[in-house]
């Protein structure tokens, strides 16, 4: 484990040329302190947590003091923004310190998120508050938990800064980290900018750093759109199964490595709702829960388009290349869901009826408000054992009558799996969580962050969503349903 100051950096992005970022200083705030320190994330960087609190390496992580061998740049990148093209958008508010070289875990983007204004900040103030740093830094930390491809935090400082919102709120920095940060948007910022040799460059850079199996490809540009294709379609499957709604998939949110990233108004599926739409500036649902894999398709077409460039063959052959890469998206998509899904309701053979059973049950859950959540982790011990009319989990629905149908129809199902009731018991309970991050959870920590300075909340749940297949009597509250008053908090863009 290393101090904070002997970190080893290599600086790969910014050894890149002109125009891909720009060099940039962070803008310290006032009365800077650690609020959080994810343990978990610190060992990956090798980083010694110590002493972070001491107010010398304090400012080194967040960045008053730059130290020798950190290059803080802002990347630029452009993305389309609820289906409008914007063409230059760019860390409005975050800054890269450098790239960590650890010698086991590879090399980390170290990132901080609210660190002042940089040249991409247009109207912004290059802030974040500390509502939604503390919605990030457990949401990703939620994610991970889950298995879920996504950027990771390393901690959180407060501040006494005054940051103008929709109210006056408390400024706050998240020190973010991933292998890397460049975005679908990033190509597209070359491509409509009609800087096609940069297109090369970033393939390059994109492949040599994060695909170095595909270095040797016949056409490296098609491959990175299909290894690109494969694990977006991966993720967004991931989030469908758990029931995590982004709320905000501009194609600068989206991640070429498959991440989950840029975490602002997202909300997790308290009742099952299809159309729920997490993000109350989403007038029209364009990112509603069950848009996300259709936005994903609408995403790497852009990627695609931007990526036509390097296929290095002529118009036609590129797009009809890309074309077909994109057709597979759809059946990507389906496979990884459907087997998901199978693992959630304990099916470990396939079977044709097993999509019809399983939108049976979503069909009613969705007619009867169903927490999601609880309704598959009570899933985990049905028993096909009781006699019809006998199921725990029939007063979860209002249709009992229904639902006793559908009992019978699973129990049949069940009947020709190998599994008894119990070992089907242990596999369901490491794929149906007991914990997410729900919006009421986010909001008690951050009204007793806001309110009492008190910051504990914030400890145990990060402890908690750190394992979230596991009952902890400690943390019972939390794994029963969301009460009332969660129905009124909104969350927005305005972050
Ligand atoms: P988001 O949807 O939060 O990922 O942000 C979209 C774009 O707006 C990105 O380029 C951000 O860097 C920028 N942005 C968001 N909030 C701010 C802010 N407070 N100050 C400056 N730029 C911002
Ligand atoms: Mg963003």
């Amino acid at each position: 484990m290393k101090k904070i100051e002997q970190l080893k950096f290599n600086n790969t992005y910014a050894g890149l040329p002109d125009g891909f970022f720009s060099h940039v200083r962070p803008t310290p705030l006032g009365g800077a302190h650690l609020i959080s320190v994810n343990p978990a994330v610190a060992e990956l960087l090798e980083l010694d947590i110590s002493d972070l609190h001491q107010s010398d390496r304090l400012a080194m992580l967040c960045g008053q003091t730059v130290l020798d061998d950190m290059q803080p740049i802002a990347q630029c990148y452009a993305g389309h923004q609820f289906g409008s093209f914007v063409p230059r958008l760019g860390d409005g508010r975050a800054i890269m310190l450098g790239e960590i070289q650890t010698s086991q875990y590879g090399k980390w983007d170290l990132q901080i998120k609210g660190s002042g204004l940089t040249p991409y900040s247009r109207d912004g103030d290059g802030r974040a508050v500390l509502r939604s740093t503390i919605r990030e830094y457990l949401c990703s930390e939620a994610m991970h938990g889950l298995g879920i491809p996504t950027t990771r935090a390393l901690c959180m400082i407060g501040s006494d800064e005054e940051v103008y919102r929709e109210q006056i709120e408390k400024g706050a920095m998240l020190l973010r980290t991933a292998p890397s940060h460049v975005r679908f948007g990033t190509f597209e910022y070359f491509y409509y900018s009609n800087r096609h040799e940069e297109i090369g460059l970033l393939m390059d850079y994109v492949i040599r750093h994060h695909y170095p199996e595909l270095q040797d490809a016949e056409n490296p540009a098609l491959e990175l759109l299909r290894v690109i294709i494969d694990r977006t379609a991966s993720m967004i499957a991931q989030w469908q199964a758990v029931g995590f709604a982004h709320g905000v998939m501009n194609t600068d949110n989206m991640s070429v490595l498959g991440l989950t990233m840029d975490y602002g108004p997202f909300g997790f599926l308290d009742a099952y709702d299809p159309g729920f739409i997490c993000n109350h500036s989403d007038y029209h649902g364009r990112y509603a829960f069950d848009q996300q894999p259709n936005i994903g398709l609408f995403n790497l077409s852009c990627l695609a388009q931007a990526l036509l460039p390097a296929f290095g063959t002529d118009v036609d052959t590129a797009v009809n290349a890309a074309k077909q890469a994109l057709e597979e998206y759809q059946s990507k998509y389906t496979h990884y869901y459907a087997r998901l899904m199978r693992a959630k309701l304990g099916l470990q053979s396939r079977h044709d009826d097993d999509q019809a059973i399983l939108q049976a049950l979503l069909d009613l859950m969705a007619e009867d408000g169903v927490d999601y959540t609880i309704l598959f982790r009570r899933l985990c011990d049905f028993s096909t054992q009781d006699s019809s009319g006998n199921h725990p989990l029939r007063d979860l629905f209002i249709h009992r009558d229904r639902f006793d149908q559908w009992a019978q129809r699973y129990a049949q199902r069940l009947s020709i799996e190998e599994n008894s009731d119990s070992q089907r018991r242990t596999v369901m309970s490491r794929v149906n969580p007991v914990f997410i991050l729900r919006n009421y959870m986010a909001e008690t920590a951050i009204r007793q962050a806001q309110l009492e300075q008190d910051y504990s909340e914030i400890d145990r749940m990060l402890n908690l969503l750190q394992d979230p297949f596991t009952e902890q009597a400690d943390y019972a509250h939390y794994a029963g349903f969301p009460p009332d008053w969660s129905q009124q908090i909104s969350v927005s863009c305005s972050s």
